[in-house]
């Protein structure tokens, strides 16, 4: 019996031999289709390669026209050969003309061929064009005859993929794989980067397309199919506290692909094809995903990624790829591509290359933003589609100021960046200029302007902006980017070296804060159904005492002879504070025993980060040395709009009536009291939020370094006084005509106060 891959095996090995014939291009592309009709007992073959202005031209044919070649072209959309593209699924028909979609093109003379097969051109779920077989008979083309085309397509995108065609494309009209594209996301942190694009999880480039021996294919199919799925079952199988929740969901989904016979049929289909194992893995990938791309249920596009991640696991295995050499390539300017990322990968990277990260998911109040943000690296989330479109190295552009992503911008965009980062880096210096001046208003109001910190590499920028402290220290990054829980000896020469490096500016710490948004990977948690609700900071460190203990111990002993500033996050009911504090005293009494030098003085603060706060204000006033306000939870929770995701983050505004009547509240409790009072959320470091606050009475704030320098060039010539005058009768007003946003901006405007 006639083996049914023997034909595409055959021509694959004839292609091959074909691309490594020293031939001119277009030589090489006639000869490809004159291989492919004739290994498909085809009358006509034709390459259709896909341009960046949307339009699929006519390469090469064997069969149509040849003065048709470079000038036949059909729009995305258009005809049998722009539907495939549109749709990224084949055509298969016996009576092409019948077809709804049929478009004639006199200049092929195509008029005489009845039936018709054609693939999309496919590399990581972007079409890059089509191949069409035709015959003048209404001939009904089988599935392998359609498998065999797809994978001979496979190596045609290769082609495309590696510049191959440029030297016959025409001048001004480049091919889609290099089109310039922007992006629309979200801005989360500030500030523009020009560089070269890094996939944060390396897409592996398969070069060895076609195989020998489909014998020694299969087995390492199979042996890397088989180390994968231990792999999985090991991971699944460890005892380990990571293991817990939505990581383990992932990694079942993960054993059930592994074992799914459908995904190792069509993989074992490719190879007997004449496909390498590696390249099997890219084309069912690309052909899975090219299906799934338009998906919007997020349940299906979540099982998506799971597929490419575990694709690209056995890619791995497969190709033996080395994420070292990976990093060794890394270029001087880049821009850090992902779909989603931990703030611990981020730390990873050497972070003097970095130049911005780029997040097709996240939300501005996630960690890695956050980080991101303290590490002054701007960042765009939100990015739909960003990664399937970036190949690393492309050179890219991120604007953090508007949210825009350019990947392989056209000269003149990259030129007006480049004078745009001139400019700011121009500003940067003249926010530089400042970080000796006085934090005082025009109307001699001081305000106190910290930073946020919570890593060591954090805290140079003390120096560099001018902050006169730190007012949130978040020491729950430390636990975050651990392997294991911290031992108390380690996190007290953590704190000893933040205090060393703050050179006697005051840190103010905030106890350990996980659960919710923070994720501690080795932290053995139950799966909650609602996390930011669930057992976390306060509820978690009063039930399991001992870790919120050794964390004390720790900065006590490290703040031994010195101040220690010390503030409790997500603080629910004021009975809360007062056992937060009885931990304190026993541990004070503990070390004192034990002969230990102790804090001078010891100041307690609460967070105010959870409304129920708003009723119990004289009390919190009253016991707490001082509170600071975390607007990012205040506002979550106020508004019941999670800062983590994205679809509801920004749908209320911080500066609207609600939320600016609760802050003016907490200012007034705080000045009956005479309690310091402070916000550290992220509003704090926006400059127009930043002058609300001042407005509504907040004299001191912090935020992250990089702001430090605009909110400080915002206040000097800021007169509070009549910013109250337009600010706080504005708050009560029933039937507004204006959004406060407005007024603020208008006033900002008036009287000279830069944005
Ligand atoms: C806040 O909630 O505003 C805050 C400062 O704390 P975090 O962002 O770490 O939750
Ligand atoms: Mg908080």
């Amino acid at each position: 019996m006639r083996d049914p891959s023997a034909g595409p095996r055959v021509m694959l090995k004839r292609l091959r031999e074909l691309m490594a014939e020293p031939l001119e291009p277009q030589d090489r592309l006639d000869r490809i289709v004159r291989q492919i009709a004739q290994n498909m007992v085809a009358e006509v073959c034709s390459f259709y390669v896909l341009r960046a202005d949307g339009v699929l031209e006519l390469y090469a044919t064997e069969g149509l026209n040849p003065g048709a070649v470079h000038l036949a072209q059909l729009k995305m959309g258009q005809g049998l050969v722009g539907t495939i593209a549109a749709g990224a699924r084949p055509l298969n028909l016996s009576d092409a003309q019948s077809h709804p979609a049929f478009t004639y093109l006199p200049e092929t003379g195509e008029e005489i061929y009845h039936s018709f097969l054609g693939a999309p051109i496919l590399r990581a779920g972007r079409t890059l064009g089509v191949l069409v077989i035709q015959n003048k008979a209404m001939r009904n083309y089988s599935e392998d005859e359609l498998e065999a085309l797809e994978t001979t397509a496979m190596v045609l995108a290769e082609m495309i993929a590696t510049g191959d065609l440029k030297k016959v494309t025409r001048p001004g009209l480049e091919l889609d794989l290099s089109r310039p594209v922007t992006i629309d996301g979200d801005a989360y942190s500030d500030g523009i980067g020009l560089g070269h694009a890094v996939l944060h999880e390396p897409r592996i480039v398969v070069t060895e397309l076609l195989n020998e021996d489909i014998d020694s294919e299969l087995s390492r199919l199979e042996e890397a199919l088989g180390s994968l799925r231990i792999s999985i079952d090991d991971m699944l199988s460890r005892r380990d506290v990571s293991m817990e929740g939505e990581h383990r969901a992932v990694l079942e989904a993960y054993r059930m692909f592994a074992h799914d016979r459908g995904w190792v049929r069509k993989l074992e289909e490719a190879i007997r094809n004449g496909l390498t194992a590696e390249a099997a893995v890219e084309k069912v990938q690309s052909d899975m995903r090219a299906r799934m791309i338009h998906m919007t249920d997020p349940y299906l596009r979540e099982r998506l990624h799971d597929f490419d991640d575990l694709a690209n696991r056995l890619l791995r295995q497969l190709t033996g790829f080395n994420v070292k050499a990976h990093q060794a390539e890394f270029p001087d300017s880049a821009i850090i591509v992902a779909r989603a990322m931990g703030a611990a990968e981020l730390l990873d990277y050497t972070q003097s290359k970095v130049r911005g990260l780029v997040l097709e998911e996240g939300s501005v109040t996630s960690h890695v933003v956050i980080v991101a943000k303290a590490m002054g690296i701007p960042v765009v989330g939100q990015a739909s589609g960003i990664v399937s479109m970036t190949e690393n190295g492309d050179p890219i552009i991120i604007d953090g100021d508007d949210g825009n992503v350019h990947l392989r911008p056209v000269t003149d965009l990259e030129s007006a960046y480049a004078e745009k980062v001139r400019f700011s880096a121009r500003r940067q210096e003249q926010f530089r200029a400042l970080r000796a001046v006085e934090p005082v208003t025009s109307d001699g109001t001081a305000v106190t302007l910290q930073m946020n910190a919570g890593l060591l590499v954090d805290l140079p920028q003390l120096e560099e902006s001018g902050a006169s402290g730190v007012g949130l220290f978040r020491t729950e990054l430390q636990f975050m980017i651990a392997s294991t829980m911290p031992r108390v000896d380690e996190q007290e020469q953590f704190y000893r070296n933040a205090l060393k490096q703050a050179e006697g500016r005051p840190i103010t710490f905030r106890a350990l804060d996980i659960g919710g948004d923070k994720v501690i990977p080795y932290f053995r948690a139950a799966p909650e159904e609602n996390p930011a609700l669930g057992w976390r900071a306060m509820r978690l460190a009063l039930d399991r005492p001992g870790i919120l203990r050794t964390q004390l111990r720790a900065l006590l002993r490290a703040t031994g002879g010195r101040e220690l500033k010390l503030m409790f996050p997500m603080v629910t009911e004021i009975a809360e504070f007062r056992a937060a504090r009885e931990l304190v005293n026993k541990e004070v009494g503990h070390l004192s025993r034990f002969g230990y030098d102790l804090p001078r003085k010891v100041e307690l603060g609460a967070m105010l980060e959870v409304p129920s706060l708003m009723w119990q204000l004289d009390e919190l006033m009253r016991e707490a040395d001082f509170v600071s306000v975390g607007s990012n939870d205040l506002f979550q929770f106020t508004m019941a709009s999670d800062r983590g995701n994205g679809r509801v983050s920004n749908r209320f505004d911080p500066l609207g009536r609600t939320f600016l009547r609760m802050l003016r509240q907490i200012v007034i409790a705080a000045d009956a009291r005479g309690t310091p009072l402070t916000l550290c959320g992220e509003m704090a470091g926006r400059t127009l939020p930043a002058m609300a606050l001042i407005g509504l009475g907040f004299r001191s704030i912090s935020m992250a370094p990089a702001a430090i320098g605009p909110v400080k060039s915002m206040l000097l010539p800021l007169d509070v006084g009549k910013l109250e005058q337009v600010l706080l009768p504005a708050l009560d007003e029933v039937d507004p005509k204006y959004t406060v946003r407005e007024l603020l901006s208008d006033f900002a405007d008036a009287n000279g106060v830069p944005l």
